[in-house]
């Protein structure tokens, strides 16, 4: 079980990059109110690595040494601090550019000027040095988000996957930019839907296989108020991440209604954070839960098949 914080908490929202088979008892710390912590111990057979977590004490690295500062690139609304010569032409900065515009339109989101601070590590020791001595409760990851009251930021190692990470992280800082409240599956479907290169229309592969073999197995369960209930990221299986994926996908790339019906959720939220759950929206276009769980659950059939 979780424990309860006491502080009063800003929502904590986190994610998992597919780490396949890193993430055994892992304990993640997310941190609360005035630097207060709360832990929650995700179970063995969770394989979700969390690496966001929602902040409103000031910065705790703010003086601290150890940030990559030997290069400063402004790229729109990014500013990437690296510890190493990173060309300002760079094809993944671009990518994270082009980002922007695709979160932006695919959203029907304004799109900020607010920072989104990126701070890439060439060495991964000095980048874990860095994580352990900053964010000592948090598990070992690739790559992380972190929200304050004034700033956005994400913290990445320079490796094999950082172009993924840095499209899912910076996917998260884009978003909270303009919906600084958003529940914790939805911020993490749309992360993992725009984690994918361009070219992939949004399909996760991993994601669909996933959901394909609890299919088979008769164990998937497709069900947005559930989804909807989570409120900790250590609540979040693989389960959670690949059905989060799945309706985001499903909700832009089927019907023009669907498209439009989280578009004008997310818009909703900016305005007002307690606005009506995406999923009693659905009901009011779609019909019952069953109903809409089924369309989903075929629409992933139907990418699985185009997979074979
Ligand atoms: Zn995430």
């Amino acid at each position: 079980m979780l424990p309860q914080s006491t502080a009063s908490v800003a929502p904590p929202h986190s994610h998992a990059p597919w780490l396949p088979s890193a993430a055994l008892g892992i304990v993640a710390a997310l941190i609360a109110a005035l630097g207060c912590r709360q832990i929650a111990t995700v179970p063995a057979w969770n394989a979700a690595l969390l690496e966001t977590a929602a902040l409103t004490a000031p910065m705790p690295w703010s003086t601290s040494e150890g940030l990559p500062d030997r290069t400063v690139i402004q790229a729109g609304q990014l500013v990437i601090h690296a510890d190493f010569p990173l060309a300002g032409q760079h094809r993944l900065i671009r990518d994270l550019e082009t980002l922007r515009a695709d979160v932006s339109q695919q959203l029907a989101l304004p799109i900020s000027d607010e920072p989104v601070h990126l701070y890439l590590f060439e060495e991964p020791a000095r980048y874990d040095a860095f994580a352990a001595r900053q964010f000592p409760n948090f598990p070992v990851r690739r790559a992380f988000f972190v929200e304050t009251d004034t700033t956005l930021s994400v913290f990445a190692a320079w490796q094999d996957r950082i172009a993924e990470d840095l499209r899912h992280e910076t996917t998260h800082g884009y978003v909270h930019a303009v919906v600084p409240t958003l529940p914790l599956w939805l911020d993490e479907g749309i992360a993992e839907y725009f984690e994918l290169p361009r070219g992939a229309q949004g399909v996760h592969r991993e994601h669909v296989a996933h959901i394909a073999g609890r299919l088979l197995e008769g164990t998937c369960r497709i069900d947005m108020e559930r989804l909807e209930s989570l409120q900790s990221a250590g609540e979040l299986s693989q389960d959670h991440y690949a059905e989060a994926w799945c309706w985001v996908h499903w909700l832009l790339h089927t019907t023009p209604a669907r498209r439009r019906v989280l578009q004008d959720y997310l818009t909703d939220l900016r305005r007002d954070g307690q606005t009506a759950p995406l999923s009693a929206r659905l009901a009011h276009y779609e019909g019952p839960p069953a109903t809409c769980a089924a369309a989903v659950r075929a629409h992933v059939e139907a990418l699985s098949a185009a997979d074979d």
